[in-house]
């Protein structure tokens, strides 16, 4: 028998959200982000759940050539674009849209010999200073792209640093807008918080929208808001079962470090996962688990393959008996990897990514 320890990815769930986000969109179209191996749940398992997207946005060739190989045949955006010339090629080949972010991606255009005209996605930096033009040299790099026979349709796209935020879009909307007012082509502005929290605005939701985190369930803006606010529902669960069980006696502690000590007598279960799954370390005793479908907490530190947890709540569960550390769990139970992630000081997004390799997947 393998370890207990199984995520699954839930199709039904990744075609709610996306419904969801349709909505949010309104008119616009949406691109389905799915780079990072679709935020760690994979390309192959989330393409059934996706398929309703308009395009798919991802950052690398191979998982371009990936979702090529599932038989998609509409549009692919490259969101960083190519890294250097002989990558056009590939684009060419693929069919891809890419996102020019850079001069130096110009002048590998302007050298590419090409029989296939491109459709690139001109970025600008309206505040947030990673990718993209400045506002002041974003109009001389859309007529030098304007002057390339190599390029027959030019979108325009910005990436805002905080629309889950306090301090909003409004700026770098405002930069964008004036910076872009009389320029053809279609726009993409909106994340996943800014098509939830500032959607309302048609600016906001332009041509395209490109959701990540809410696609797969998770709440762009926790903890002020949860995924359930926003109705999305989360499309991983990682699950394992209880390995082991100790009767504490006051004053027993457990795990390494014996950051926890029992005040009284306790039973705690051992559940096979550990940091070495992709379980945050960062979580300490507190943190919620379910065990057979009742919320509990964890006790102690997180080890590479091992927690602990409390079965005070559930007191028939023993060897055996599930665990859910995100997601679904039995009888209706949920969850939210959002709640693990700010347990561990982190973000659901994090969480996602990292579920090791050793963990086996299923899609339901
Ligand atoms: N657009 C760009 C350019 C991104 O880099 C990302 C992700 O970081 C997204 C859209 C999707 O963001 P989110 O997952 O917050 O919806």
């Amino acid at each position: 028998m393998p370890r207990p320890i199984h995520a699954t990815v839930h199709t039904g769930a990744l075609r709610h959200n996306l419904a969801r986000m349709r909505r949010a969109a309104g008119d616009a179209r949406v691109w389905g982000i799915v780079k990072a191996n679709a935020y760690g749940h994979g390309i192959e398992r989330v393409f059934d759940g996706l398929r309703g997207v308009d395009g798919f946005a991802l950052l690398d060739l191979q998982e371009a050539e990936r979702v090529r190989a599932l038989g998609w045949r509409g549009p692919i955006l490259l969101l960083e674009g190519v890294f250097e010339a002989r990558d056009l090629e590939l684009c060419s080949r693929l069919n891809l849209w890419h996102v020019v972010h850079c001069e130096q991606q110009i002048d590998m255009l302007a050298m590419h010999k090409t029989h296939q005209p491109h459709r690139v996605f001109l970025k600008m930096n309206s505040g947030m200073n990673r990718l993209g033009f400045a506002p002041a040299r974003l109009r001389a790099a859309w007529s030098r792209l304007d002057a390339l026979p190599q390029v027959d349709e030019i979108s325009l796209m910005t990436h805002f640093s905080d629309a889950d935020g306090p301090r909003g879009i409004g700026h770098q909307l405002q930069v964008f807008a004036d910076v872009t007012r009389d320029l053809p082509g279609e726009r993409s502005l909106g994340n996943s918080a800014a098509a939830l929290r500032h959607g309302d605005d048609p600016a906001v939701r332009a041509d395209w929208i490109r959701p990540g985190i809410a696609i797969y369930g998770s709440a762009p803006d926790f903890p002020a808001h949860d995924a359930a606010h926003w109705e999305l529902q989360p499309a991983m669960t990682l699950a394992s079962r209880i390995i082991g069980v100790q009767e504490l006696a006051p004053g027993d502690t457990v795990g390494y470090g014996s950051s926890f000590a029992a005040d009284a007598p306790l039973r705690v279960g051992v559940v096979a996962c550990g940091y070495a799954d992709g379980y945050p370390r960062h979580c300490s005793t507190g943190t919620p688990v379910l065990v057979d479908g009742v919320r509990t907490r964890m006790v102690g530190r997180v080890s590479m393959d091992m927690i602990t947890v409390d079965l005070t709540p559930v007191p028939r569960a023993g060897f055996g008996s599930h665990a859910t550390l995100w997601g679904r769990g039995p009888d209706g139970a949920m969850l939210s990897i959002d709640e693990i992630a700010a347990a561990a000081g982190t973000v659901g997004y994090e969480l996602m990514c990292a579920v090791a390799p050793r963990v086996p997947f299923s899609v339901d």
